[in-house]
């Protein structure tokens, strides 16, 4: 099973600055036990994330992009439901 990665921590082990480390095999995930699906995270990061017809995420699966990595993680602090996380891949 793939690790929750704190946003602190994963700054931490990357010495705060590369973020092309930090986001090596980072996916972005939801937990649809949590989610309202109310779209904020699309809204924050459409590069990412689209909404279905009633409006719960469609996340890409590809691991994201170190250009967007400080951006999915503004994404997982402001989901108001704690569902949205990035998960390190295994
Ligand atoms: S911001 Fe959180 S609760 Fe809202 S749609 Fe995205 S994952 Fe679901």
């Amino acid at each position: 099973m793939a690790d929750v990665i704190p946003r602190a921590a994963a700054r931490a082990s990357s010495g705060g600055r590369n973020t092309s480390a930090r986001s090596a095999g980072v996916r972005l995930t939801v937990d649809w036990t949590a989610c309202d699906g109310r779209g904020l995270c699309a809204e924050l990061l459409h590069e990412l994330v689209k909404r279905d017809d009633w409006g719960f995420p469609l996340i890409s699966d590809q691991p994201v992009p170190a250009a967007l990595l400080d951006h999915a993680e503004r994404a997982v602090e402001l989901c108001p439901t704690l569902a949205l996380r990035l998960r390190a891949d295994q």
